[in-house]
């Protein structure tokens, strides 16, 4: 079965929920999540769409899966352990296996992208004391990281 989508307002499709970007926590900050295409769909990955508003930031975090992200909209920076780089629309963004990663919102804009992540996946860590006393040791990222 097929299935098309049309775009709706700015960064909105239509009949695609505006989800939470995840259901608890407090370690990212201004952050929405449509869910594009599930895993559900003879798709072994989801594609989904995230948006990070001014000011905002998603979570310090690494796991077993891989990311594929392209950029939408606005301007931003990411760390992918160990590097942070500028990040603008149509910018790609490869996040490997077991790598701390986070997104910042730069300016007045929203930082939106849309991320492929293996439809299986495990679920997110958060870095331990120990290793983000060691994250923080890299040049830069001490002042990037939000937790
Ligand atoms: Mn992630």
């Amino acid at each position: 079965m097929s299935r098309s989508v049309r775009r709706g307002e700015g960064f909105r499709w239509e009949d695609v929920p505006l989800e939470p970007y995840k259901e608890t926590g407090n370690d990212f900050r201004e952050v929405s999540r449509q869910l594009l295409f599930g895993h559900g769909e003879g798709l072994a990955s989801d594609l989904r769409y995230f948006e990070v508003g001014p000011g905002g930031h998603t979570t310090l975090e690494r796991h077993e899966h891989a990311h594929a992200v392209v950029v939408l909209r606005g301007r931003g920076r990411v760390l992918v352990d160990p590097e942070i780089r500028e990040i603008r629309p149509f910018d790609l963004v490869h996040v490997p296996s077991l790598t701390w990663h986070q997104f910042r919102t730069t300016g007045d804009e929203p930082l939106g992208f849309l991320c492929v992540a293996d439809g299986g996946r495990d679920r997110p860590r958060r870095p331990t004391p120990i290793e983000l006393e060691e994250l923080r040791r890299r040049p830069g990222v001490a002042g990037f990281v939000r937790i």
